[in-house]
């Protein structure tokens, strides 16, 4: 609850029981040797309630893999302030390490980062093997969505920044330096 800020042992009441798990949250279960008894249902697309409709899908198409299943996931935070130079730091350095793209809610509120590129409570939840946070200060809302990534790596010029408080690897400088040296030392 609260992002993860509350934790609690529950136990459901009263049948049917509805549950719902974020994508990525928890590892994949080892199938089990009785699997569970299956109902295929077929559902008539005309039969359904006519209140609501599809009306599209709308999402960009990109070359990286997809945020949430991503083994290598980078993500911008506020200094970058246009799209082209989020394209030019945090997309190379995911092309780098053939990872995801993401960002913070700054950047899609902003209208610099798509939306369904955001990590966090209201975004994505991510657990890849490696999150890169470039210049993320670590609100409790972006926390929420990669805290349970493997190894973080953070940039961030604010050597207090809450970010460093979970990450595993912690480098104090500004973006835009340190970004192209270590997109010049994969490169080798
Ligand atoms: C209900 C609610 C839901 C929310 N959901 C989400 C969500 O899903 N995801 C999300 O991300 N946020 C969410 N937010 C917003 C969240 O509270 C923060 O405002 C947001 O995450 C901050 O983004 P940021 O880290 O990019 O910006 P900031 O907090 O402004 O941090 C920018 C960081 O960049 C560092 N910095 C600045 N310049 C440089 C530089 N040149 N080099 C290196 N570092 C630099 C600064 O030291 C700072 O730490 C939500 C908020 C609310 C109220």
């Amino acid at each position: 609850m609260y992002a993860g800020a509350a934790m609690a042992i529950v136990t459901l009441a009263g049948r049917p029981r509805v549950i719902t798990v974020r994508a990525s949250v928890f590892p994949s279960a080892e199938p089990l040797d009785q699997p569970g008894e299956r109902t295929v249902w077929s559902v008539d697309a005309s039969k359904l309630p006519n209140h609501s409709e599809y009306v599209g899908l709308e999402s960009r198409p990109t070359s990286r893999p997809e945020l949430t299943e991503a083994r290598v996931v980078v993500s911008g935070g506020r200094p970058f302030r246009t799209s082209e130079e989020f394209e030019n730091y945090v997309g190379r350095l995911a092309d780098a390490l053939n990872g995801a793209a993401g960002c913070t809610r700054a950047l899609v509120d902003a209208g610099i980062a798509p939306n369904e590129w955001q990590v966090g409570q209201t975004g994505k939840v991510v657990a890849p093997q490696l999150y890169v946070a470039l210049g993320i200060s670590g609100a409790v809302q972006h926390l929420a969505g990669m805290k349970n990534s493997r190894v973080v790596v953070a940039v961030n010029s604010d050597p207090e920044a809450p970010m460093f408080s979970i990450a595993t690897y912690g480098l104090v400088g500004d973006v835009r330096q340190i970004v192209p040296e270590l997109i010049r030392e994969l490169g080798k």
